[in-house]
């Protein structure tokens, strides 16, 4: 089977998913899109609001400023492969519970097994956290090499709150991240 037909199949269990309480209130779930192939995974937390209404990730204002990030490091976003942590929507946009990160990782897992990312990059705390299963915090972990299952992961901060705190320190910072981001790809051609 093709990656794409892997990912489709995949993405109609999700479609499907009852496993945790969030499917009782999804407008849609957010599978995740981008290329199949892609070198680079971007992971963020969960959907949000516009996500739950169109079911695509980070189409919202967040989505907006990643692309321009992913623009920095002259890649669009068909290039590279975003999906979020959780597939639903947690009401009032609070954080995924253990319990539905349980239920809902696993698909994450196996999204990231068919495309093998050489690089993935978590945008935010949760999403490094609940994919790397640690406990620290993000101004510790970002920017700094993590690894997942022997792919490189790096995180930073998730575009939404660098929307909140959109100062020069953090954007340079981000910047920096992408940098490396940038260059490790480059180093694995
Ligand atoms: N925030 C996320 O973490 N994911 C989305 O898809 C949108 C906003």
């Amino acid at each position: 089977m093709s990656k794409q037909e892997q990912l489709e199949n995949l993405s109609c269990t999700v479609r499907w998913c009852s496993l945790c309480e969030l499917y009782f209130k999804r407008n849609n779930t957010v599978f995740g899109d981008g290329y199949v192939d892609a070198d680079l995974m971007l992971i963020g937390e969960s959907p949000g609001e516009r996500e739950d209404a169109i079911g695509k990730p980070f189409v919202g204002r967040s989505g907006k400023l990643l692309e321009k990030i992913l623009e920095y490091i002259k890649l669009d976003r068909s290039k590279v492969y975003i999906a979020n942590i959780i597939k639903c929507r947690p009401p009032d946009n609070r954080n995924p519970k253990d319990e539905e990160v349980q239920c809902c990782i696993p698909y994450l897992e196996k999204q990231i097994d068919i495309i093998k990312p050489k690089i993935i990059v978590t945008l935010g705390s949760v999403a490094t956290q609940r994919l790397l299963g640690i406990k620290e915090n993000i101004s510790k972990l970002k920017g700094t090499w993590q690894e997942y299952k022997g792919i490189k992961v790096l995180p930073t901060f998730h575009p939404s709150y660098l929307l909140r705190q959109y100062t020069e320190e953090n954007r340079e910072s981000v910047k920096r991240d992408f940098d490396k981001v940038r260059a490790a790809l480059a180093g694995m051609q």
